[in-house]
């Protein structure tokens, strides 16, 4: 046994100098992705992997490196990188164990490489249907893989989750963790924590139920499952973990919210405290938005947009705190949770912070979920505050627009103060650095709304809030979106530093104990703060917008620092032209490395294609045309673009040559003819004369922005 032991160590030893010098071979000992919960909780101790998607389970997305420091960061360059097979939204973080790399890409694609060279180990293709993305509110990204013993995780857009031999990339099991006859999707990364798989969803703008769930991370046998809204009460409980707290939910909802999902789906964050042993949860928006539709007596709609404590063995319910009760703007509670200890008011707390969607800071004891403090980091109109006894927002009664009836003209809007775009802490400056935005956005009640089978059911009126095409109006409501970097001090809860950006969007966050705060952005570049001030010491562009959040590893006592490039994500689809506020980027997706003295150059930037608008005539009545503008809001402009305008991730549909072949736009429409190439079939969804009505529509936008660019000066586009 004792000879075996020292054998086995020997091999470790043997293995890790092999790996030190660079020469990665699969014959070694450790096996690749040997993670385990000891070696992770012991991260500190080997800081040049990065086990898992925020590094550490208390996700700070902080790392003890600094052979990058702020001294050095100005001869940052390129290492190396790597070409992806899709163009789509890259959201993803890297993970690194022993000098490899594990990502994931759009259409929940995972790759392998050698983190010093860059060479592709293996590719896995789930082969997610395409036109699945039309269940996806928010293009077709997938945020990253979780890695254990030997294993790595990759939860798909169709809702699989699927593990993969980390030596080879070949499924090991696959499970579907949703009902595929509803429109679930996964994005989000998922978590091990004592070999159970956790994975939540998303579809809460179309009408889905939210839950959990974990897996046993051997066999992919499902061992609990944690539902975050009630069911149909007519159906009893549903025997699973949340039952006891179900019941109490469903006390705070009213009407018949189950027959439109209700929402509350966990499509992002999550956190562990192993020493709680408890697993944080951030469940999202209400399905439909508006709660009049929902829950029309109103009620706080228990757990919608709250920070949830389950125990992770068992999926039971510990405690929740609702950052948004009775919510009915998609102020969702997904965002990043990050664990600290803290010294509050001279006394050591242990905390879980969390900047949701609604523009609140909140920091909470995370042992029991008591609120310490709550400030807005951004300017927002919805509350006044956060009232400290009771833990609830100080409304503003305008903002209840389904009360009003009125358009409620709202900061933050569903993009949200902070979205799904990580932040990071640093325990050595104390700070929390929070990719911040305003995009305010004009709700408006859908008087009119049906549930449907295809595009968003939100219960809000998206014609109404359609970018008036007004120069004057355009420049303004362009003026009011905005995006920053900011350092913010959780004790005190307030700003530190700022770095201020042209527009919203930008890159997720690392922090390094090299005194160092990296983040790309939607003007395309990536850039280096000093944490403590906010100077900026570095930056380069990489030809396209930056969503992902950047990490940081080591091999062979090299330190480098890996970003996935590649604009998308919501904001690249639904705002239509608003979405080239930072100025218009490509998509080009990459896998970017860095490192101190890199030379490695990108190939020139494909230059930018302005193609004129070349429409058919217009010659639709203006009743057909403005029937056109309903259904176009309602069904195609969240990814088509508001107004008809692209913002680049699919077809701008005013240069589509079939307005001029009403066949085969209908064949596109009603029966899947581009189902390959991901435009879903609206059947059923759509009658002909409708669909002719949208085209109709696209002519009339096609025309008017053409004669709009014959009057402007050559070189300046409509957009
Ligand atoms: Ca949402």
């Amino acid at each position: 046994m004792r000879r075996t032991t020292l054998q086995a160590a020997g091999r470790i030893a043997l293995c890790a100098a092999l790996l030190g010098g660079g020469l990665l071979g699969w014959g070694c000992s450790p096996k690749p992705a040997a993670v385990d919960a000891a070696r992770l909780m012991a991260a500190d101790k080997r800081p040049g992997d990065w086990m898992s998607t925020g590094r550490t389970y208390d996700e700070a997305r902080f790392s003890p490196l600094n052979k990058i420091n702020a001294d050095n960061v100005g001869t940052l360059g390129l290492a190396w990188y790597a070409d992806l097979d899709s163009n789509r939204g890259q959201e993803a973080t890297p993970v690194v164990v022993d000098g490899v790399i594990y990502v994931s890409t759009a259409w929940s694609m995972v790759k392998a490489y050698d983190g010093r060279t860059g060479k592709l180990i293996w590719a896995y293709d789930p082969a997610v249907p395409k036109d699945k993305s039309v269940n996806a509110c928010c293009d077709a990204v997938n945020r990253g893989v979780a890695v254990w013993k030997g294993k790595v995780y990759v939860g798909t857009l169709d809702g699989r989750l699927v593990a993969l031999d980390a030596a080879n990339g070949k499924p090991v099991w696959s499970v579907q963790t949703t009902d595929p006859s509803k429109p679930y999707t996964i994005t989000g990364a998922p978590r091990v924590i004592k070999d159970k798989v956790i994975i939540g969803n998303g579809g809460a703008e179309f009408g889905v139920r939210g839950y959990v769930s974990a897996y046993d991370a051997a066999t992919g046998k499902q061992l609990w499952r944690f539902y975050t809204v009630p069911g149909d009460p007519a159906k009893g409980p549903d025997h699973q973990a949340s039952d006891p707290i179900m019941a109490k939910a469903a006390k705070t909802w009213t009407g018949k919210w189950w027959t439109l999902g209700g929402g509350g789906t966990v499509w992002d964050a999550m956190a562990y405290d192993p020493e709680l042993n408890l697993l944080y949860i951030g469940v999202g928006n209400g399905s439909p938005w508006n709660q009049h539709y929902r829950s029309p007596q109103g009620g706080d709609n228990w757990l919608l947009s709250s920070m949830v404590a389950l125990n992770p063995d068992t999926g039971e319910y510990v405690w929740h705190y609702q950052t948004t009760p009775g919510e009915t703007w998609d102020y969702t509670a997904t965002q990043h949770m990050i664990l600290a200890d803290l010294t509050i008011g001279g006394k050591p707390r242990k905390v879980i912070m969390q900047a949701p969607k609604n523009g609140f800071f909140y920091v909470l004891d995370r042992k029991t979920g008591e609120l310490l403090s709550a400030k807005n980091f951004v300017a927002i109109n919805w509350a006044t505050g956060v009232d400290m006894k009771t833990g609830r927002p100080i409304e503003n009664p305008d903002s209840r627009y389904y009360n009003t009836g009125k358009t409620w003209n709202a900061n933050p809007g569903p993009s949200g103060a902070h979205s799904w775009h990580p932040m990071a802490f640093s325990p050595k400056t104390g700070l929390v650095y929070i990719p911040a935005q305003e995009i305010p956005f004009p709700y408006t009640p859908d008087n009119d709304f049906k549930p449907s089978s295809r595009g968003f059911n939100v219960g809000v009126d998206f014609g109404a809030g359609e970018l008036p095409q007004i120069p004057e109006v355009k420049a303004a409501v362009k003026a009011t979106l905005k995006g920053a970097l900011i350092a913010w001090d959780p004790v005190n809860q307030k700003e530190v530093w700022r770095a201020q950006y042209a527009g919203p969007w930008n890159g997720g966050v690392l922090a390094t104990a090299g005194d160092l705060v990296f983040q790309g952005n939607a003007a395309g570049a990536f850039q280096a703060f000093r944490a403590d001030t906010g100077a900026k010491l570095w930056s380069m562009p990489v030809q396209t917008g930056v969503v992902a959040a950047p990490m940081t590893y080591t091999v062979d006592g090299e330190q480098y620092v890996a970003v996935l490039a590649g604009w998308g994500g919501v904001y690249a689809l639904a705002p239509g032209e608003l979405s080239f506020k930072s100025g218009k980027v490509p998509n080009i997706s990459r896998l970017l490395v860095f490192k101190l003295g890199g030379k490695a150059k990108l190939p020139p930037a494909p230059p930018e294609m302005d193609i004129p608008l070349d429409p058919p005539p217009a010659t639709a009545a203006p009743a057909v045309v403005a029937q056109g503008q309903a259904l176009y809001a309602r069904f195609c402009g969240v990814c088509h673009g508001d107004a008809a305008v692209s913002g680049g991730l699919v077809p701008d549909l005013r240069h589509s040559a079939t307005l001029a072949d009403p066949a085969n736009f209908n064949d596109i429409l009603l029966n899947g003819q581009r189902k390959l190439n991901g435009m879903a079939t609206f059947k059923g969804a759509l009658e002909p004369a409708q669909v002719d009505a949208i085209r109709a529509y696209l002519i009339s936008r096609a025309n008017a922005d053409k004669l709009a660019a014959a009057a402007k000066p050559a070189g300046q586009s409509p957009q």
